[in-house]
């Protein structure tokens, strides 16, 4: 099987998705990782602030240049973990992908599909506070309508740290991968994005995402778990 993950921010994949990810790859399918946005905002500032200003000189691009270097070198370090074939990263505004016109960001991820023809693609859910999250599902539902490319299945998957954020409609699984043997893998992964990961209780914590997959594997009668949403399959 042919996999493309499509994620708005390098650690979502992990997030969501780490321990499915590591079952797909050995269970011998090939997975690519592409990502959209940059994943460090220009209100980013030294250590790891958000600043009310939009302000920039110089040295804060040069600084940001230098932490988009660094997170894509640990997104490599994570996607070794989890076996990932082929990654691709795209440089949209972080968390201003809105201000982009979604037909630019639909005309990437059809060439994605193109050239990897997947015969699945997991994605963001429309249900999600982050607006780079909602902006990346519209534009994978617009790239996979039917009749166009010839995508079979369209999987959702949940950012720990935003998805569960919004309100009222929210992430509704109905589809759960249980990752008993992956899930320390899993955590190695979100070990690599090394200034992403936060201490417990934030959501994007190692016990967190324990937690989290402890949550669904009790749902689904497991020891430990992802969940999904099927956004469509066609048989
Ligand atoms: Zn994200």
């Amino acid at each position: 099987m042919k996999v493309i993950v499509f994620v708005a921010h390098p650690d979502d994949e992990v997030l969501g998705m780490g321990g499915t990810i590591l079952k797909h790859s050995q269970k011998g399918d090939f997975v690519k990782v592409v990502y959209l946005a940059t994943g460090i905002t220009s209100r980013r500032s030294t250590n790891f602030q958000n600043s009310v200003s939009y302000e920039q000189n110089e040295n804060k691009i040069n600084e940001m240049q230098k932490e988009i270097k660094d997170l894509r070198k640990n997104a490599k370090k994570s996607c070794d973990i989890l076996k990932v074939k082929d990654s691709k990263f795209y440089d949209f505004p972080d968390n201003e992908m809105d201000s982009v016109p979604l037909l630019k960001i639909i005309k990437v991820i059809e060439k994605e599909i193109k050239e990897t023809k997947p015969d699945r693609i997991y994605t963001h859910h429309f249900h999600d506070l982050n607006i780079d999250h909602r902006t990346v599902f519209n534009a994978v539902l617009t790239a996979t309508r039917p009749m166009g490319l010839n995508v079979k299945e369209i999987i959702s998957f949940e950012v720990p740290s935003s998805t569960e954020w919004n309100y009222p409609v929210q992430f509704n699984p109905n589809y759960f991968v249980e990752i008993k043997s992956q899930l320390s893998a899993k955590i190695k992964a979100m070990e690599a994005y090394k200034n992403e990961i936060r201490d417990f209780p934030h959501p994007r914590s190692v016990e967190n995402l324990k937690n989290v997959s402890e949550r669904w594997g009790a749902v689904s009668g497991n020891k430990a778990a992802e969940a999904f949403e099927i956004i469509r399959k066609i048989e």
